[in-house]
């Protein structure tokens, strides 16, 4: 095995995702020198981002104002303090990442975008809607913007302007250089050593192999870490799992690649550098087997409406405010204290039809092929989405029958075990179907169905009339065992506000930087402990962008 000589560069970008993509274009406008190093061969180019839905969080957008949404930045702090919760001395910084990032996304963020190609969806997506009062977790009101092309559409300027200052000579593309540790001059980060794997012709997204060919190393004034969070790594999610949790189910689906490791954040660490909230993460109640997986237990999230009913894995309904698409964190925890990892939505083909979307590009292609005629006839015609029919058909937690007593034997017959009593299904639907005959209720979740519906866009394309799940006309009726997914990283490497990774005394470790998941987005965790979703990847920019300027005017 050779050890390629080492290299000089301005600055090293450790990962090639959406953050490192952000950090490499800045380095590289400002006619800095880069390497950019990913583990994983080209296919996977652009990481994570490329499967996403593209969401993206803006505040008092054009596209708000045109669906009437009365949106400002005091209304968006306000969410955000309600969700992050921040509780910790070591918040200081996560505090003020997020403050500069709220400000962003109410100010210069859109037209940035905008500026490179991007564009948004008119109908305003609600997530994480809360349940809880006015200061609590949640957004107050829609505030999730689709990018046309969803993740791919959204990478698109990125990896072109990366690609535009490869053939300028300012930018080296390294694939399946995997970096195992930082090298540190004096106290200063001043590179990077790892090894280099062997080819792999796996399609995008597939573990690759993990065959060393050669190791290298590399030098540069400054290091930039975007490599990601941990969410593919269920032995790290274990061992980060917090109490307050609960015990971890003993099975959760990814939500992400394999190749969303973790491992770099702990080879910063060994380093030298400060990791912060490793117990903060963001992992999703509503996931689903991928009957057509790319990666190892490969889970996918349905973005739900709010009407299917929610129950525990022996037939409980869950308390408020755990109602679908309300407050992740507070269902997560519920979860946590059921003794069971699994639940389910009961619901009827009406719900399904009108509120079932499945996070992901591949689940959207109409929206990720940017065809308009598509999406029309996607999301007009009559029926499901195809993706969200195809999951009802080939997907193994669906079951789908016309009578109760045969869907609650389905549901039995899926988990092996009698775990849910006939009665005690019967009793939860027909208790909240009884609370649908007056245009008033006292029933939490149906007085939420409702307000949804006050929300243009929810009553056209989101929220189903209420009925009751027992109507018929309404029916076949659907059950969906849920699993918990593994997703995002909310803490990670402390930084600055210009990206520098700090010492755990609170100096800046000289030369490196992080950006994206790996930081938690920016300060080792800006969300705090939940997320009003759609940061992430605006997360990802806008840290990376910032850990882009910084290097680039300390190698200057
Ligand atoms: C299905 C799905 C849907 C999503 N939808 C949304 C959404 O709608 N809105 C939103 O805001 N967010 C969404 N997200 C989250 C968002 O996509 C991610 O948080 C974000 O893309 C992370 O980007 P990153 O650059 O920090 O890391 P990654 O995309 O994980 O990239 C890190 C890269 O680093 C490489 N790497 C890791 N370790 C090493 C090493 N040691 N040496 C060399 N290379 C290494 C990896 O191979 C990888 O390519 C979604 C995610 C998924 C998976």
């Amino acid at each position: 095995m050779s050890t390629a000589r080492a290299t000089e560069a301005d600055a090293i970008v450790v990962g090639a995702g959406l953050a490192g993509l952000a950090a490499t274009a800045e380095l590289a406008a400002a006619g800095r020198k880069v390497i950019l190093l990913d583990q994983e061969p080209e296919q996977s180019f652009g990481g994570q981002a490329f499967w996403s839905l593209g969401g993206l969080f803006l505040v008092d957008s054009p596209e708000q104002r045109r669906m009437r949404i009365r949106d400002s930045r005091e209304l968006a702090w306000q969410d955000w303090l309600g969700t992050a919760g921040f509780d910790r001395p070591e918040d200081e910084w996560p505090r003020r990442w997020a403050e500069a990032y709220l400000d962003w996304a109410a100010g210069e963020k859109r037209e940035w975008l905008r500026a490179k190609g991007v564009r948004f969806l008119p109908h305003v997506g609600w997530a994480e809607r809360g349940g809880q009062l006015a200061d609590g977790p949640g957004n107050s009101v829609p505030r999730f913007h689709i990018s046309w092309g969803t993740g791919p559409g959204l990478l698109e300027p990125f990896v072109a302007e990366v690609r535009e200052a490869e053939r300028q000579g300012l930018v080296e593309l390294r694939f399946r250089h995997r970096v195992d540790g930082l090298t540190t001059t004096d106290g200063a980060v001043t590179g990077v050593a790892g090894m280099v794997l062997a080819p792999d012709g796996c399609a995008r997204g597939q573990p690759s192999s993990r065959e060393e060919t050669a190791s290298f190393e590399l030098r540069a004034g400054a290091v930039i870490v975007s490599a990601g969070g941990i969410g593919g790594n269920h032995e790290l999610v274990r061992r980060n799992w917090p109490e307050r949790l609960g015990p971890a189910p003993i099975r959760m689906l990814s939500g992400v690649p394999a190749h969303v490791d973790g491992r770099m954040i702990e080879i910063a660490q060994t380093a030298g550098a400060s990791v912060i909230n490793p117990d903060r993460m963001w992992h999703y109640t509503e996931g689903i087997e991928n009957w057509d997986p790319i990666w190892p237990l490969h889970g996918i999230r349905i973005l739900p409406g709010p009407s299917s009913l929610w129950l525990d894995a022996t037939g409980r309904r869950l308390p408020p405010p755990c109602f679908p698409g309300f407050d992740t964190l507070a269902t997560l925890q519920h979860i946590g204290t059921t003794g069971y990892g699994h639940t389910w939505f009961v619901l009827t083909q009406k719900i399904v039809e009108k509120e079932f979307a499945l996070s992901g590009s591949e689940q959207n292609p109409d929206i990720t092929s940017k065809s308009l005629r598509a999406v029309l006839k996607a999301r007009v015609a009559k029926g499901a989405p195809a993706p969200v029919e195809a999951f009802k058909q080939h997907g193994v937690d669906f079951v789908v029958e016309t009578d109760l007593r045969a869907l609650v034997d389905g549901m039995n017959a899926l988990t092996g075990e009698p775990l849910l009593a006939y009665e005690q299904v019967e009793h939860e639907v027909l208790a909240r179907d009884r609370e649908n005959d007056n245009p008033f209720t006292k029933d939490a979740q149906v007085v939420a169905i409702r307000g949804a519906r006050k929300y243009f866009a929810d009553k056209v394309t989101r929220v189903a009339a209420p009925h009751r799940l027992l109507d018929p006309k309404a029916g076949p009726l659907i059950a969906v065992r849920l699993h918990v997914l593994t997703r995002k990283t909310l803490g990670g490497l402390e930084t600055d506000l210009q990206g520098r990774v700090l010492l755990p005394g609170g100096e800046p470790f000289r030369g490196l930087y992080a950006a994206g998941e790996a930081s938690g987005f920016g300060g080792g965790g800006m969300h705090g402990y939940r997320a009003l979703e759609g940061t992430f990847l605006g997360g990802c920019l806008f840290s990376g962008r910032a850990a882009g300027r910084g290097a680039a005017d300390a190698v200057r």
